[in-house]
């Protein structure tokens, strides 16, 4: 059975002061979590050591937002994977829109993370997604198979179960407007396609497909009964660990 992960994206948000209530809030509210299922929490560099930590005894996983696909070096401002790894991080986001956006990460960048994660062996959940304009020119495909295949590039069959995709419609990204349920099975089914010539057919149905885009506890219950919708990456409804306690009931509740 392919693993179902819920993804927190706090983005840049909150205070090292506010972690502990956060995480304490989450645990009271959060259910059991079925074996084939994940919890993580990605949360701004500064804190990770903290929420790692904090996190030690249960199931539940601190991420980075980013990592640098070098080790070392004279990249001012950038973090590398052996130093998330010395803080017992073992799972990062790579290519989020607003990396890419805001921080002009290209396929080719996202290329030499997703290598570098699987060289350090670091579970990577790999963002793609289309902007308005994109979808609109009926170009949603093209888009999200270029990014897939230009983050993929150099990956091997054997990391598909260090590997999740998060498909995230760039316009449905902190603006209310999600996809519907059936814009996100489409575009997941194509990626699963992909990632079966890509890999195979055994290994690309190994890797958890997520959606994001403004997924909250109103219309989690419909995407994720979506055969090919695996979780989900949260950025906003994150933010309160009541929320996204309640999303992570909504996938328990969604996995027969
Ligand atoms: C995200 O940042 O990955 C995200 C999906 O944000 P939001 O849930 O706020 O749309």
């Amino acid at each position: 059975m392919r693993r179902k992960i819920l993804a927190a994206n706090w983005k840049m948000n909150k205070r090292s002061s506010e972690l502990s209530e956060y995480f304490e809030t989450f645990k009271k509210h959060s259910p059991t979590l079925k074996p084939s299922s994940e919890i993580v929490f990605a949360v701004p560099y500064v804190f990770l050591e903290k929420s790692a930590q904090l996190l030690a005894q249960t199931t539940f996983k601190a991420a980075a937002q980013n990592v640098h696909w070098e080790k070392d070096g004279a990249f001012t401002g950038e973090i590398s994977l052996p130093m998330i790894k010395e803080m017992g991080v073992k799972t990062t986001l790579v290519g989020h829109s607003e990396r890419r956006q805001f921080f002009g990460e290209t396929d080719q960048m996202v290329g030499r993370k997703m290598s570098a994660c699987e060289k350090e062996g670091v579970f990577a959940i790999l963002c793609v997604g289309e902007t308005l304009e994109q979808r609109d020119q009926g170009i949603t495909n093209v888009v999200v198979e270029e990014q897939i295949l230009g983050a993929l590039a150099h990956i091997t069959a054997n990391y598909a179960a260090l590997l999740a995709i998060a498909y995230e419609p760039v316009w449905a990204i902190g603006t209310g407007r999600s996809a519907t349920s059936e814009m996100a099975q489409e575009v997941h089914q194509f990626i699963r396609s992909i990632l079966m010539s890509r890999f195979g057919e055994k290994a690309a149905n190994q890797i958890p497909i997520l959606y994001g885009g403004s997924m909250k506890p109103a219309n989690a219950k419909e995407l994720l009964a979506q055969p090919d919708v695996d979780g989900g990456l949260v950025g906003g409804a994150s933010l309160s660990a009541k929320d996204f306690a309640d999303l992570a009931k909504i996938l328990g509740e969604s996995i027969s």
